[in-house]
């Protein structure tokens, strides 16, 4: 505990991360903490898996207290990462209480109003965010910390110009901190426009490299989900996580993997919150070992014992790339980062290559028995019937229920 002590941090605070059982304090935590503690404002280069939560946390619940109005403000890119920053802040203010609530879209409004009468904390996605600043069913005069969490996943999301809104509505005697794992004009212009002198703060690297593992296997279109299905029969893998760069892929996929009888489940914005939520249930607590996801799962969540990444199809933004890979080879353990390459996905794989620094080796092509892949929902259409008369060419919406 000595060593989070010496950051600054108080006991309540300290009492929680031994509850945790906390060894040592992460780079970013070690780095960024003195600073936050001090007031100042944070600029830090870091992805999920590097502790960053606490390292706000912990500036946070110093600073705010329990019935004195929203205090600290969290903007997050999506409802998950919403939702697991508000438990990890409840976590770590567990002896020191505080009122902390994740507002975000796709669920009921009303609930949310009633929390944020007594809420000390938000977390939340922009747009949920300024519906309530919109409906007046949320003040900021009392803000004294923001946080922008993934601030390039916001603004990749395209949250930009809500976010800036967000900012403005905020005291301007704030403390700022904005996290993010890469760094581009618009959020470099961001922090000149809404930060006072911030201080940067990064850590080298996301993943161990010397624990993770890249390799490629080139191989025809047709054959891509064979090699995949070879690959997870034979790789001795704990939780795989499976990216596509489309819904649909995701579902053709998990659909596929299912049909060969593997515990997949498919995680993609397509899905309702509900829905996202038990698939992430099944996937954290072992009913499903393999997440086939879009990169709407890559970022901000916070799964443990990913030992295998496979990018099914190569994104076609090279950052994605290391934030997919982000996702094993964490804290000590050993990963594996597997891409199954095909010819369209050539020109991804060398913006992958030329725009990172990664060491990415070929692998020799298995001997994979071929599989037929089914298209999803071909045995769901339901023929167009009803009011169609005997001839008659269904219009645009009847041509939508298939
Ligand atoms: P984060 O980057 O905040 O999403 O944290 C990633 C994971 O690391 C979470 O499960 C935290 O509980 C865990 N964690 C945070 N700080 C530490 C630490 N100092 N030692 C061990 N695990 C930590």
């Amino acid at each position: 505990m000595d060593n989070f002590r010496k950051l600054g941090i108080s006991e309540p605070i300290l009492k929680s991360i031994k509850d945790e059982m906390f060894e040592n304090p992460s780079d970013i935590q070690e780095k960024s903490i003195p600073l936050i503690l001090k007031g100042r404002d944070v600029i830090a280069g870091s992805a999920t898996g590097s502790g960053k939560t606490l390292a706000f946390a912990c500036g946070i619940i110093e600073n705010s207290e329990k019935g004195k109005g929203i205090q600290a403000l969290i903007l997050t890119p999506t409802r998950e990462l919403a939702e697991q920053v508000a438990q990890s802040l409840k976590t770590f203010s567990k002896y020191r209480p505080l009122g902390i609530i994740a507002v975000y879209g796709g669920v009921g409004i009303n609930p949310q109003i009633t929390g944020l009468r007594k809420a000390d904390v938000v977390v939340g996605t922009p747009g949920r965010i300024l519906d309530h600043l919109e409906r007046k069913t949320i003040k900021f005069n009392n803000v004294k910390t923001l946080v922008l969490d993934e601030a390039d996943r916001m603004f990749d999301m395209g949250f930009k110009d809500d976010v800036e809104r967000i900012i403005k509505r905020c005291p301007q005697d704030r403390q700022t901190l904005l996290f993010s794992a890469t760094t581009s004009k618009e959020l470099v212009r961001l922090t000149k426009n809404h930060m006072d002198n911030p201080v940067e703060v990064s850590v080298d690297s996301y993943v161990d490299p010397k624990k993770l593992c890249q390799t490629y296997y080139n191989i025809t279109d047709e054959l891509k989900f064979s090699l995949l299905v070879h690959l997870l029969k034979h790789e001795t893998s704990s939780l795989a996580m499976v990216f596509c760069n489309s819904k649909r892929n995701t579902d053709k996929v998990a659909k596929n993997l299912g049909l060969k009888g593997f515990s997949a489940g498919a995680i993609h914005g397509g899905l309702s919150q509900n829905r996202r939520t038990d698939v992430l249930k099944q996937f954290h607590n072992g009913e499903t070992s393999i997440l086939v996801c879009t990169d709407v799962a890559a970022r901000g969540l916070d799964i443990h014992g990913v030992s295998h990444v496979y990018n099914y199809d190569i994104p076609r933004e090279s950052k994605q790339y290391i934030h997919r890979i982000g996702r094993t080879a964490r804290a000590g353990a050993e990963g594996k980062a597997i891409n199954i390459l095909a010819q369209s996905d050539y020109d991804n794989f060398s913006r992958v290559l030329k725009e990172n620094d990664v060491e990415i080796t070929e692998e020799v092509l298995p001997n994979i028995e071929k599989i037929v892949i089914r298209q999803p929902d071909t045995n769901k259409r339901k023929p167009v019937t009803g009011n169609l008369r005997k001839g008659q060419k269904p219009n645009q919406r009847q041509r939508n229920r298939y």
